[in-house]
């Protein structure tokens, strides 16, 4: 077979066989870094992780991490630095006032991603929090291209409320539509007649969306949005915590941009938007950081003030100087073609290999995750069993490896009416940190997974038994509703010799 590095776009019509000869005509997408320094993992029993879940509520954030042994529960913070950064990190200025290292970070910012003004904050809702607290008056309605949790609680703290405007596809898990991060334009036009563009302080765009599955937003779609937003004189707002990973899908999949490198596509991505806010622990390769762009000198001007009060001075804003050194050094590492290719490589080689073998995850496979579709996967519980929640907590139990809800859990309350929230997706995702697995550690993954299908007729629903008022799927406890079910072991004998 001819392997080059050129690809036919995804289209609709593209069977799984045409999807999977798509990526193997081109060449592997082997790392463009080697490893300097190793962490060693524990490695535990069946036993050990059935009363480990169990002391954790069978939610995976409350798991013990020493317990975990491949830990896909975020991307989140959890990337390998390079050796350049951690040089970085010895290049601190901890200086109160004036590091230098935030102006390396501003100098970074605003190369990459065009913004003049850059205000640093501790993490990404740092930043949601400062943008929302300064745009947004009780009563505002802010459109967006699907939730994103933090992005949305700070927008009603704010006294607004969310409406999603994505297209209908990002719900329906079996799309193979290449850009279903997309606004549904109509949608948006909807809103501004309704509600009038005076009660419209901004848009939020993500870029990849998160809850849709990492899926990626058009060039051409953020160009629409952007010509509609001007002319009722509406702010955009990039979510840019994954806008790499957005261009380079953009680059890969969008018809004129294959000989774009992903840094001027990113570019002129973020040229759509009037400010960004940024959670460095994700495309940044840090462990901490995040910071708000802007455009606009009179927010810049509010935001410094207001950062003072929740995060620190407007030069380090929660950060210690070598956290800003590191990250600047990851913006210049993350916009790499090499570097990015590889990232999104890997994600797509686990996403095939269960594709193959017939398990039910979202498609086409996005950039940070490969999400199980629980409802397709555990057919026989109702959304209010909590199917992703129970399958993040079998698969711990299955093979060490640590995966999170996405699904009704994640999705809350509504604020207005205190009912669920009934969410179309029920997913598990597998969050891939960047630069830290092997390969052969998605192959154990991907096995495991399969092992679970082969049993999931056995696997019984949870019940909550305590529920935290805000992002409650970070400390739910749940228990599995027919305890008899896991306990017996003629009903599940695969459980007892599985290791
Ligand atoms: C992680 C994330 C955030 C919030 O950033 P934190 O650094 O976790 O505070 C916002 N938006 C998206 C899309 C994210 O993935």
């Amino acid at each position: 077979m001819k392997r080059t590095n050129e690809q036919a776009p995804i289209t609709a019509e593209m069977s799984p066989a045409d999807l999977s000869r798509r990526s193997r005509t081109r060449r592997s997408w082997a790392e463009p870094y080697k490893i300097k320094m190793v962490e060693p993992l524990t490695m535990t029993s069946p036993a050990q992780r059935r009363q480990a879940i169990e002391e954790a509520g069978y939610n995976t954030f409350l798991l013990k991490s020493k317990d975990v042994y491949i830990d896909l529960l975020t991307d989140s913070g959890t990337s390998a630095m390079s050796d350049r950064q951690w040089a970085g990190m010895m290049m601190g200025d901890e200086a109160y006032s004036g590091s230098e290292n935030f102006f390396h970070l501003e100098e970074a910012v605003r190369s990459a991603y065009g913004y003049p003004y850059v205000v640093p904050t501790h993490q990404g809702r740092g930043a949601e929090h400062l943008i929302s607290r300064i745009l947004i008056k009780p009563g505002d309605v802010v459109p967006g291209n699907m939730y994103f949790t933090t992005t949305r609680l700070h927008q009603e703290l704010a006294g607004g409320s969310f409406v999603d405007i994505i297209v209908d596809e990002a719900h329906d898990t079996m799309a193979r539509l290449p850009f279903k991060g997309n606004v549904d334009l109509a949608k948006l036009q909807r809103v501004i007649d309704d509600v009038g563009p005076e009660r419209i302080p901004y848009v939020t765009i993500g870029a990849t969306v998160n809850m849709a599955g990492g899926q990626p937003i058009s060039m051409q779609n953020l160009r629409d949005v952007h010509q509609l937003c001007k002319r009722y004189g509406i702010r955009i707002i990039l979510d840019a915590t994954r806008a790499v990973e957005n261009a380079w899908f953009i680059k890969d999949r969008e018809p004129g941009f294959a000989d774009h490198t992903v840094a001027e596509i990113l570019f002129e991505m973020c040229s759509y938007s009037d400010g960004a806010t940024m959670s460095g622990k994700k495309d940044l390769l840090v462990n901490i950081g995040g910071f708000l762009a802007l455009r606009e000198e009179d927010i810049y001007d509010q935001a410094r003030s207001l950062v003072v009060v929740y995060e620190g001075m407007h030069t380090y804003g929660g950060l210690a100087g070598r956290d800003m050194e590191a990250m600047a050094i990851g913006i210049a590492e993350a916009v790499q073609d090499d570097h990015i290719k590889a990232r999104i490589g890997q994600v797509e080689y686990l996403g095939q290999k269960l594709l193959g073998w017939g398990i039910p995850i979202v498609e086409p496979v996005g950039g940070h995750a490969v999400y199980l579709d629980a409802r397709r996967f555990l057919p026989h519980l109702t959304q209010d069993q909590f199917p992703a929640q129970t399958l993040a907590a079998e698969l711990y139990v299955e093979g060490g490896i640590r995966a999170m809800e996405r699904g009704i859990v994640s999705a809350g309350r509504d604020p207005n009416t205190g009912k669920n929230h009934h969410p179309k997706l029920e997913l598990v995702r597998l969050t891939i940190p960047r630069r830290v697995y092997t390969q052969a550690h998605l192959d154990v993954t991907a096995e495991c997974i399969a092992d679970l299908y082969e049993r999931r007729h056995t696997i019984p629903g949870l019940e909550m038994v305590y529920e935290p008022k805000y992002l409650r799927f970070f400390q739910a406890r749940f228990q599995p509703l027919v305890l008899e079910t896991l306990a017996t072991p003629d009903l599940t004998p695969e459980l007892a010799l599985a290791d």
